[in-house]
């Protein structure tokens, strides 16, 4: 891997969560809407996340802890 390559994907990660942070926040065990402030908790990460009636924002991808987990999905540490 180059530094290129890693210099791109950090980015690349950065820009997604921010853009993640902008439609959902991270409480605890649970995920809300920013828009509605519906809940969902980590053990229903399978199931599709239910808006408040009206939401703005339920055209998004509905499965906010797989686009988190997709996110971070590469970490890993650097070495000592
Ligand atoms: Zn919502």
């Amino acid at each position: 891997m180059t530094a290129l390559y890693s210099n791109n994907t950090r980015c690349q990660r950065d820009e997604g969560l921010n853009a993640w942070s902008l439609n959902w926040v991270l409480d605890a065990n649970m995920i809300l809407c920013a828009a509605c402030s519906a809940v969902q908790f980590a053990r229903d990460a399978d199931r599709a996340f239910l808006h408040v009636d009206g939401c703005a924002t339920s055209d998004l991808d509905n499965f906010p802890w797989i686009e988190l987990r997709d996110l971070l999905i590469g970490l890993s540490r650097m070495p000592k």
